[in-house]
């Protein structure tokens, strides 16, 4: 007798989760992902700041799941879901058939509209994202060594983030210590001390679901660091020249954009409801109104959870979903038979700098040096494979007790840089 056949689509937090809670289950599994690699974004922007190389954050799919008998996996792009034929297409046009289906592909970037920003502002969700603003911070350097004035020189040596949640809060800070410590005395023409990073966030305070008084001490922090932080304050244009905000314009040749997330675009070939992030709207059991066989898991899900507002898009939710899920497609569960999926915050943590961190856990707050260290544990926990927690965790040894960062690499001439 033929198993059931488990379609995964999505090798991120999900979609791995999912495979590994099936691993013992009588069941098919097809994981397919269109990157032949598992991506620990939390500690991408450590790429994207010259600090970890991409293998010490991407492991390959087959390598994480080599062990798993009952499952194979398939590098291909889904192009669209046809959910009342069950079946699913791939952008070579390449079919697969399901009996259960589980759509785990995360979210990109949004630019609210504003699409011609993307290259100038260029967002991290990907490691060629990460390589890309990477290149472009250092070389930044480069051509201010390489400019005649100061005033051509300082407009490469300005910074502007642009959104103060998590990523751009770490980001900020990774920048800071590059320019103010990393690059001390590499440079004769230019002083890299003397950057300028600002981080402006619309919300009138940076990590705005965190605590107020955290929100505050990471300001703080940023502020000892040398970013400059704009809260309250909204981006009204990006050129190649820099930043509008409100009637002020910040020069600058490096902008990130660290600010908008919307669901992959897969999702709306389902044709169900969706929210404004582009999330499909699960039911109760994650599963899509009148197909209790298709799930939508992780960034791409959009479930309100106790409070009554949606879970947020971090890395805990899609694990647990996904071990929801997998408990639920293991034990064959009827619909009516399925109870409610339950998220349980156990806190979270956001990075700053150097022994800087903030974070909380309940109502108990952490902050400083043993933030930093508990989120440093965390991550290292997190990273799925034992090379990788090794690698990252020699990095940052090295890192901590020297301030240099290895991964410093410029791949294109500085001319073909049209930056
Ligand atoms: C820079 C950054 C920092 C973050 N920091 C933190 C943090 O500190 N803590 C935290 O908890 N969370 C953090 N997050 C959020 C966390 O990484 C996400 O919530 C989590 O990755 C979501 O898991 P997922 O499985 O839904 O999606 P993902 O992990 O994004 O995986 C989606 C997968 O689907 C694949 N895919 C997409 N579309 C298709 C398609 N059409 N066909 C085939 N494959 C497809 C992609 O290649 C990818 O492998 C961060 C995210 C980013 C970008």
């Amino acid at each position: 007798m033929a198993y059931p056949k488990v379609v995964i689509i999505g090798g991120g937090f999900g979609g791995i989760n999912v495979a590994k809670a099936l691993k013992k289950a009588k069941v098919d599994i097809y994981m397919i992902d269109k990157k032949n690699h598992h991506l620990f974004q939390p500690l991408l922007y450590q790429v994207a700041s010259a600090a970890l190389s991409p293998a010490d954050v991407a492991t390959p799919l087959r390598e994480i799941l080599r062990n798993q008998k009952n499952t194979t996996v398939m590098m291909g792009e889904v192009a669209s879901i046809e959910k009342e034929k069950k079946f699913l297409k791939l952008t070579n046009g390449d079919i697969f058939s399901y009996d259960y289906l589980v759509v785990a592909t995360g979210a990109s970037h949004s630019y609210f509209g504003n699409e011609q920003w993307e290259p100038i502002a260029p967002g991290l969700k990907t490691v060629m994202d990460a390589l890309r603003i990477r290149e472009k911070i250092l070389i930044s350097f480069e051509k201010a060594e390489r400019s005649d004035s100061i005033e051509d020189a300082a407009k490469y040596l300005n910074f502007v983030i642009i959104g103060g949640g998590p990523t751009g809060v770490e980001m900020a800070g990774s920048i800071a210590e590059i320019a103010h410590k990393t690059m001390f005395k590499n440079f004769r023409r230019i002083r890299p001390e003397k950057s300028k990073i600002y981080l402006i966030e619309g919300n009138s305070r940076v990590l705005p679901p965190y605590p107020k008084s955290l929100s505050i001490r990471a300001k703080k922090d940023l502020e000892r660091m040398g970013v400059r932080v704009l809260t309250g304050k909204i981006v009204t244009n990006i050129t190649k020249d820099g930043v509008q905000v409100g009637d002020d314009f910040i020069e600058a040749r490096n902008i990130i954009w660290a600010a908008g997330n919307q669901a992959s675009p897969l999702i709306k070939t389902l044709n169900i409801p969706l929210d404004r992030q582009g999330r499909a709207m699960v039911e109760k059991d994650l599963s899509i109104p009148d197909h209790p066989e298709i799930f939508v898991i992780g960034d791409a899900a959009c479930f309100i959870g106790k409070k009554g507002a949606p879970l947020p898009g971090i890395a805990p939710v899609a694990i647990q979903m996904a071990r929801y899920v997998g408990k639920v497609i293991k034990r064959g569960l009827p619909k009516t038979k399925r109870i409610s999926f339950k998220y349980f915050d156990k806190g979270s943590i956001a990075t700053i700098g150097k022994a800087r961190a903030v974070g909380y856990v309940g109502k108990f707050k952490l902050q400083g040096w043993f933030a930093w260290l508990g989120w440093g544990f965390i991550h290292i926990a997190y990273l799925v494979c034992y090379r990788s927690r090794f690698t990252v965790m020699l990095e940052w040894c090295f890192h901590y007790f020297t301030g240099l960062r290895g991964a410093r690499i410029i791949h294109h001439s500085i001319d073909e840089s049209k930056k």
